[in-house]
């Protein structure tokens, strides 16, 4: 049984008939808006409709077929021991599996957590914390099992989830590109809203797909599709400081919609954010460069 009360890899309902490929929509930890993504295609959705057998997929019908399924899509994160637990199952229940969304890719907001003290906030917040189930740490579905794709954004974007979709019913690669927002922007003729007018932008290291919405409203990209293939925040993070930006500016910037997905390629991970180490907290950061600034001047004199 799974957390939204129902069963995971179809133990009810009846056999397809027709012989059409299976689709089952997941949520762990998130918002639902990805999920949302799928069912605002309207038009689209008809058609691919058409092509499928919605296997299970609570946000649209209770109705749930046997499994196992041909294409599992996965939103969310992996936050508590019964998440883990959970993704295992959906992975055994499924041909292909595809995160998406910055939650399921990189941990999301959520990943927040995985720089404080999770013990902490829950006897903070709760009455009872003893009976809070969470991990440490906020952590993408290719922590726990192999994924055979990563479609990124905050939310997904429409017309990458019906190419992704499509694909796998197809059984070729998906037509998804993975170089940065800049691309998009030059694509758009977009003129760059740092080099006209010093905004700070994460686009030089933000994975394309949104079609560079943000510059093109004349604001800064604050990395909601997370890192590119090639992103090096280092190299960028002297921009942003040239912009305006202190240290604890960056560091906020850095950690919004993929929090530790920037972060953990600095560390030297990867872009999925997956990393569960603790990092010092900016004011601890600062703490430890005075203390290094100090003990150089003692040494000096
Ligand atoms: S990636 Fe964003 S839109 Fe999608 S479920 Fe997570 S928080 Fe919601
Ligand atoms: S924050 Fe960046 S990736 Fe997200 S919609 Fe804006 S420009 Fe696109």
């Amino acid at each position: 049984m799974t957390t939204d009360g129902t069963t995971t890899a179809g133990a009810a309902g009846t056999t397809p008939r027709d012989g059409l490929p299976t689709l089952a929509v997941y949520k762990l930890a998130s918002c639902d808006g990805c999920q949302l993504t799928l069912l605002n295609c309207e038009d689209e959705l008809l058609a691919l409709a058409g092509q499928v057998r919605i296997g299970y997929f609570p946000e649209a019908t209770r109705a749930v077929l046997p499994g196992p399924y041909d294409l599992a899509l996965v939103e969310g994160s992996v936050t508590t021991a019964a998440d883990a637990e959970r993704v295992r199952e959906i992975r055994a229940a499924s041909r292909h599996l595809v995160a998406i969304g910055a939650c399921a890719t990189a941990g999301g907001i959520q990943a927040l957590r995985n720089f404080a003290d999770v013990a902490e906030f829950r006897a903070a917040v709760y009455a009872r914390p003893e009976q809070i189930d969470a991990l440490a740490g906020s952590t993408p579905v290719s922590d726990h099992v192999k994924v055979d794709f990563e479609l990124r954004g905050c939310p997904v974007d429409r017309g990458q989830l019906l190419e992704v979709v499509t694909a796998f019913l197809a059984g070729r690669k998906p037509g998804i590109p993975d170089h940065s927002v800049c691309f998009a922007c030059k694509r758009r003729g977009t003129v760059c809203v740092t080099v006209a007018h010093g905004t700070p932008c994460l686009g030089p290291v933000t994975h394309a797909g949104c079609g560079a919405l943000c510059p093109a409203y004349g604001r800064g990209c604050y990395g909601c599709f997370g890192p590119s293939a090639d992103a090096a925040p280092d190299k960028l993070i002297p921009l942003l400081r040239r912009d305006g930006m202190d240290d604890r500016a960056v560091e906020r910037f850095l950690r919004t919609f993929t929090a530790a997905a920037f972060e953990s390629l600095r560390a030297g991970g990867t872009a999925t954010g997956g990393a569960r180490e603790k990092r010092p907290s900016g004011d601890a950061r600062e703490q430890k460069r005075d203390r290094k600034q100090k003990q150089r001047k003692e040494a000096a004199s």
